[in-house]
């Protein structure tokens, strides 16, 4: 065999070179070559154009140092073994702190033999509940949790048990949950000044709603303008789940870079990015970052000038923005249907809108762009199948949950849920003003502050510090920085006060001892900025997701 495969590999290489000798094979490597050439200088270009000459070359040079390192490593063995266990003992860490069983729990690794009663199950339906020791209910998490009121939990709960069997893929048996999830599209489209043309879908999240806007998007431009290489134009501070619709339908993403002062998308690079193959522009109201909201007009004028979709991107702010004014707080123009150009929105139910987990809504200003976002198929021997969205099968009681907690607040009980957030958020920003050593990031005006520590503090020492005193906050990077998304529970008690305190006590720690703060967020994301090879953190973080179902 190998005898085969070398005659064949010398009779390839035999007809190459006669192939070369060729005349005319000259000129065509030659014009192959200046193709390759012209490609790459025209993505040189772009990357000059959208992220200015100075980070284009830094960029370039860190991703061709990257490149360098990984191809280094994977050809010498005992470095590439090194790494190799570096990774796994990070990885191991990681499961210690996750996987925790107690000597002699009982873990569930098959099916009980015998099922157990009721009773039995509630039992240890208990013993789950009381794992873990966060307690979430002092308001010192950031996001996570919005509301956590027992009477709300409990009408939750209530809307669940009588509704546990639906699925609205069956809308003739369950016709309650059909007009339910069709209520919570209306609703949602009213409170975003929706013209009569609007539509919309319920979705499980803000991340299946972005994904479906993209993919109806890149659907229409596929069918309308031939497009074959789509490309979205969006805010580098925009949500990962763009990230992660560029990996799931290949739409690829050009990341404009934020104004380093106001934290909104630089809209002169966003205006050199778009080009025939860029099928939408998107911003944030207000982004995951750092609480900013994006020139929602500017980039809608932009979108309307070059024919494209404008995603605006509220899944965070749903359930404030359309309430501000009512509460007393204002942003300096609007973000919905009333601005011309914009053509889709994702708001979250699960988040300010004080729904259970899995719900958002996807709306578009008119059916022709929901129509691209559907499913359908004819031929499939199970039936002519239809679905709107991602999943077949949907969970029904997730549907009267949001329902039941939409209704319960109304508006009024959403201008008042927002007043109390927005008073705690501005009353964290303006003392975080007043820190001597810590700078807000941008003019936050939504519930999210994000703030980072002025050399030679260390952002991270201080998150290490923050977190010691039980504070779950968020910890940002490029450029590191940490946030607080305040919820209900934050407005309850004296969270506020305590945070600032703290923050406070944290700056003036690391003043006196620039090593107080160094612990984990310090090893973990200072280490993980200084590591060129970034094939070693995302491996490192896929063992975190392999944690997640070890036991
Ligand atoms: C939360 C969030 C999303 C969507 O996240 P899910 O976890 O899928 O609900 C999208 N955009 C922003 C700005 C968000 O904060």
């Amino acid at each position: 065999m190998p005898e085969a495969v070398a005659s064949v590999a010398d009779r390839l290489t035999a007809v190459v070179h006669r192939a070369n000798a060729q005349p005319g094979v000259a000129g065509l490597k030659n014009l192959i070559f200046a193709v390759v050439l012209y490609r790459f200088a025209v993505r040189a270009w772009r990357q000059v154009l959208i992220k200015g000459p100075v980070r284009a070359v830094v960029e370039f040079y860190k991703a061709s140092l990257q490149s360098l390192i990984v191809l280094t490593r994977k050809r010498i063995p005992a470095a590439n073994n090194l790494v190799k266990t570096e990774i796994a003992k990070q990885v191991l860490s990681i499961e210690k702190k996750m996987v925790k069983i107690q000597p002699g729990e009982k873990v569930y690794r098959a099916l009980p033999v015998q099922g157990l009663s009721d009773p039995a199950v509630r039992k240890e339906l208990q013993r789950y509940q009381n794992m873990g020791d966060v307690d979430w209910r002092a308001g010192k998490i950031s996001g996570a949790i919005y509301h956590g009121g027992d009477a709300v939990s409990a009408l939750i709960t209530d809307a669940f048990s009588r509704f546990t069997v639906t699925n609205p893929l069956h809308p003739e048996i369950f016709p309650g949950i059909r007009k339910m999830e069709a209520e919570v599209v209306s609703m949602v489209l009213r409170m975003y000044n929706a013209p009569d043309t609007g539509c919309g879908s319920v979705t499980s999240g803000g991340t299946e709603s972005l994904l479906m806007a993209v993919k109806a998007y890149r659907d229409m431009a596929r069918d309308q303008r031939d497009v074959t290489e789509p490309e979205m134009v969006v805010p580098v501070t925009i949500h990962a789940a763009f990230d992660k619709a560029e990996s799931y339908f290949g739409v690829k993403l050009i990341h404009i870079p934020m104004d380093p002062t106001t934290g909104k998308v630089d809209l002169t690079k966003v205006a050199r990015a778009i080009n025939r193959n860029t099928i939408m522009l998107a911003g944030s109201a207000p982004n995951f970052p750092h609480g900013i909201v994006d020139d929602i007009p500017a980039l809608a004028r932009l979108a309307q000038k070059h024919g494209i979709g404008m995603h605006v991107d509220c899944c965070l702010g749903g359930f404030l923005v359309p309430f501000l004014e009512k509460a007393g707080f204002a942003l300096p123009h609007a973000v919905d249907f009333r601005v011309e150009g914009v053509t889709s929105i994702s708001v979250d139910t699960h988040k300010y809108g004080f729904a259970p987990k899995g719900s958002s809504v996807v709306m578009y200003v008119r059916k022709e762009i929901r129509d691209y976002q559907y499913f359908v198929t004819t031929e499939w021997p199970g039936g002519i199948y239809a679905s709107p969205s991602i999943a077949g099968s949907r969970p029904g009681a997730l549907i009267a949950g949001c329902w039941a907690a939409m209704v319960h607040f109304g508006e009024s009980g959403y201008v008042a849920s927002t007043r109390e957030i927005m008073q705690t958020a501005m009353k964290i920003k303006a003392g975080v003003k007043k820190i001597a050593g810590i700078e807000l990031i941008g003019d936050p005006l939504i519930s999210v502050v994000s703030f980072r520590a002025l050399a030679p503090i260390n952002t991270y020492a201080v998150a290490d510090l923050l977190s010691r005193k039980d504070w779950h906050l968020n910890v940002l990077q490029n450029p590191p920085a940490i946030h607080i998304a305040c919820t209900m529970l934050t407005s309850n008690g004296n969270a506020a006060d305590e945070l600032l305190r703290d923050l406070e006590n944290a700056v003036s720690e690391i003043r006196k001892d620039p090593e107080a703060g160094k612990g984990a967020v310090a090893a973990i994301y200072g280490t993980a900025a200084s590591v060129p090879d970034r094939t070693i953190i995302a491996d490192v973080t896929r063992g975190f997701l392999d944690a997640l179902t070890k036991i």
